[in-house]
């Protein structure tokens, strides 16, 4: 059975733009190697938004090197990107970006919800690409909740909705560059949750809330548990109703250099990445 090696939190909030209040739970600026192929984290958790006018967001800006990973759990994302892909990203949606060789885009609160307002939470997970795909194609998957499928736990312990990856022999819809898992988990008050994923890849299992409990740690709405890379199984308790995102992927050994929104493997092609920003070959909106 994994064990819990650490348990990673971020009490400090940032905004991004005047849309997101977010939390960054982990970076590649200090847990590139533990955490590869996911490079960062951010946690919008629950914020209620007044009814505006305004479009709150974050307006025009470039990536190159790694894909983004949207996940709305309530509220609306409106995007739209330099190669022609945009929509609105519904509560249940996940939006799945490839920044590849360059890509620019916007991110807003979606017009019909900004003006009612209500409750708003998302997860942005940046997932790295492997060198020889790095500078593909920018590219986006728009994947709604209808085609995300659904699968009950064993036990009656809850569901499992899963957006890439294999689960009990069946695949999610995302396309992904390298061997990912990403299960959207809803686990049941004083049951146990027993999954199994392949051996050698980074798990860890971030908490959006309720409270869970691996052999002797527990994790909290906001925590994240990284789980060590040996054995297959993991189990865990629910304490509380939980609400729960699986991060499971191969590793990819080669460099991190990231500089803002390039990630890419050296200083070289960093430099490169905002010459070829600024000169407008990411193109525009
Ligand atoms: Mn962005």
């Amino acid at each position: 059975m994994k064990k819990v090696v650490t348990i990673q939190s971020n009490p400090h909030q940032h905004w991004v733009g005047d849309g997101f209040h977010v939390r960054s739970i982990f970076s590649y600026n200090d847990l590139s190697k533990e955490m590869s192929p996911f490079l960062l984290m951010d946690y919008g958790g629950h914020t209620e938004f007044p009814p505006t006018k305004k479009r709150l967001g974050v307006g025009e800006h470039p990536h190159r090197g790694f894909e983004t990973v949207t996940i709305v759990y309530d509220g609306e994302v409106e995007h739209r990107d330099s190669s022609g892909g945009g929509g609105l990203i519904r509560k249940g949606d996940v939006q799945w970006m490839t920044a590849g060789s360059g890509i620019v885009h916007e991110e807003f609160h979606g017009t019909d919800y900004a003006k009612k307002g209500g409750p708003f939470e998302m997860i942005q997970l940046w997932v790295n690409l492997p060198k020889k795909n790095k500078m593909t194609a920018p590219g986006y998957q728009a994947i709604t909740k209808d085609v995300i499928p659904e699968f009950p736990l064993a036990n009656g312990a809850g569901l499992v909705r899963v957006i890439a990856g294999h689960f009990n022999g069946t695949k999610g819809p995302a396309h992904t560059f390298s061997a990912v898992n990403l299960w959207d988990i809803t686990a049941h008050f004083e049951k146990t949750v027993e999954l199994e994923v392949p051996p050698g890849f980074t798990t860890a299992v971030f908490v959006l809330k309720g409270e869970i409990k691996f052999s002797d740690k527990n994790v909290k709405g906001g925590e994240m548990a990284i789980l060590e890379r040996d054995g297959q199984k993991l189990s865990f308790e629910v304490l509380e109703n939980a609400r729960v995102l699986l991060l499971n992927g191969e590793p990819i050994n080669e460099p991190v250099v990231g500089y803002g929104p390039f990630v890419m493997n050296s200083e070289g092609e960093i430099r490169q990445a905002m010459i070829d920003y600024e000169s407008g070959r990411m193109g525009h909106l």
